[in-house]
């Protein structure tokens, strides 16, 4: 069938980061786009429920709680004494309505048809519409189909929902006060982020893992350093710990939860965050009429050019799996619509940055000193601490660190790997150097802003280049 057959050229389910690119590049290629959001807010978990928010909270934690001053004021300074959950959610609300007011004008911009309906397929071109206003269904045929439903969060019948004392990071908003204390089980990056938001807002938190170290695709000793200011948050990390099943305690003024752990312990809390992983959120488009099979995680399988075994169904963003991110999720969106239209794009960097937005901040490009190790590569490392920096005395940190990686003979840079105030910013310029093949000596060689956290950069490569002529 020709592409006029159909109704659409391109119909992309999901709106949020992946989708929104995806049928963005559609409508930039003039083909006739319609996108379908399952729920009646577009922006999906990015901007409703995830990332935008979380980040937000936290922005507003650190200002609140006058963490970014305790290291020239002290651990009593604070802007205000007591926080409640409305002083974060004052500067979450707008920041989250603004965005969905940039998504919805970029869709329109684009001429791009939005329908809020979630999306089933009847067969591998055509699908049914569900409305969330109650109108009829609406049948549609595409000739290119992308699937970027996104994930859910995962479900595990022994750790239950309570309205009152356990949540998942989905439900976050909704909490009324923060409470005194607080059990985050699953230390991955979402568990980890929040536990330290709320652990910097003075809550009393635990936090447990089966895993007996904290995020293992991460350099160890960037983990370590966390580890520890987690600890000088008054965090208990429980690791190497299952935990078995919550009881709902209402025998006093206030219900609480009693955690219990396959070791015999029981940790009595206030409330309990369970994050435990996500699950592609692929059980409402019956994969099966496409042709297509989710895996035993909900998430679809894709080539390197996001295309599904079913030719012209292409999937994106966080339900074909790792790494999860809403940036790299824009990019998959735009480059499998690219590939449904035939047209050959430049791939994705080899390195793409990792940022996780915990307290203190992590971010990484490129390899970490474990997997050089394993691969018999011959590297060397050069560190700078923020606290020998200039403006790292200016803020007032002293916990941050900057670490290159790079080639023994080659003297090319291998990976950057930072931990402190701006990781995730500072981290871009290493991400270049690395993505253009560039050398330590580049670090060395160029002129930095002064006082600026980038001169870490040039520190770090001189440290790094005597311990070669040691
Ligand atoms: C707490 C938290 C913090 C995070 N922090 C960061 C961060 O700091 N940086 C970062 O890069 N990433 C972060 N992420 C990850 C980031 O949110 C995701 O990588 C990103 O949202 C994935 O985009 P996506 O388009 O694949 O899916 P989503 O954003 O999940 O959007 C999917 C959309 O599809 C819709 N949908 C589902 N099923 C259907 C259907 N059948 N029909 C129609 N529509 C449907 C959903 O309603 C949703 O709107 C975070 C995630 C969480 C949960």
């Amino acid at each position: 069938m020709a592409d006029s057959d159909y109704d659409y050229d391109l119909v992309v389910i999901g709106s949020g980061p992946a989708g929104q690119r995806a049928a963005i590049q559609g409508a930039k290629l003039r083909k006739r786009v319609l996108m379908a959001e399952g729920k009646g807010i577009v922006g999906g978990v990015c901007i409703n429920s995830g990332t935008i928010p979380s980040k937000t909270m936290r922005e507003a934690a650190l200002y609140l709680s006058g963490y970014r001053e305790h290291g020239i004021y002290g651990e009593s300074y604070s802007v205000k004494e007591k926080i409640t959950l409305q002083d974060l959610l004052f500067r979450v609300e707008p920041v989250v309505r603004h965005e969905i007011d940039v998504v919805r004008h970029q869709l329109h911009r684009n001429g791009i048809e939005l329908v809020n309906a979630p999306a089933t397929f009847l067969d591998p071109h055509t699908l049914r519409l569900d409305f969330v206003d109650g109108r009829t269904a609406r049948k549609v045929t595409a000739a290119r189909i992308v699937v970027a439903v996104g994930t859910e969060a995962a479900v595990d019948p022994r750790l239950p929902y309570d309205d009152n004392c356990v949540f998942s990071s989905d439900g976050i908003l909704d909490l009324k006060d923060l409470p005194q204390t607080l059990c985050v089980v699953g230390a991955g990056v979402i568990g980890l982020e929040y536990a330290s938001i709320f652990a910097a807002l003075g809550v009393r938190v635990t936090l447990i893992d089966m895993r007996p170290r904290l995020l293992p695709f991460v350099d160890a000793e960037v983990i370590e350093a966390l580890a520890y200011h987690l600890r000088e948050m008054r965090v208990t990390l429980r690791l190497g710990e299952e935990v078995t099943g919550f009881e709902i305690l209402d025998d006093g003024p206030r219900k609480r939860v009693q955690v219990k752990l396959a070791s015999g312990k029981q940790i009595v809390t206030e409330k309990a965050l369970r994050s435990i992983g996500r699950t592609g959120a692929t059980t409402r488009l019956n994969l099966p009429a496409a042709g297509l099979t989710p895996d035993d995680r909900g998430r679809i399988r894709v080539n390197s050019a996001y295309q599904t075994e079913v030719p012209h169904i292409y999937a994106a963003g966080d339900v074909i799996g790792f790494p999860s991110l809403a940036s790299t999720s824009m990019e998959q969106g735009r480059l499998a619509t690219l590939h449904a239209f035939g047209i050959e794009a430049v791939h994705s960097p080899e390195w793409f940055p990792y940022g996780i937005y915990t307290i203190p901040e992590i971010s990484f490009a490129g390899r970490n000193e474990e997997e050089l190790t394993e691969q018999g590569v011959p590297y060397e490392t050069g560190k700078a601490q923020y606290r020998e920096i200039a403006r790292g005395q200016i803020i007032g940190d002293s916990i941050g660190m900057l670490k290159l990686i790079f080639h023994r003979e080659t003297r090319e840079l291998l990976g950057v790997h930072i931990i402190g105030e701006g990781a995730t910013e500072l981290v871009h310029i290493g991400q270049a150097v690395l993505s253009l093949g560039g050398k330590i000596d580049y670090f060395v060689d160029t002129v930095f802003n002064y006082p600026t956290l980038a001169e870490c950069y040039k520190s770090a490569a001189f440290d790094g280049i005597n311990r070669l002529n040691c």
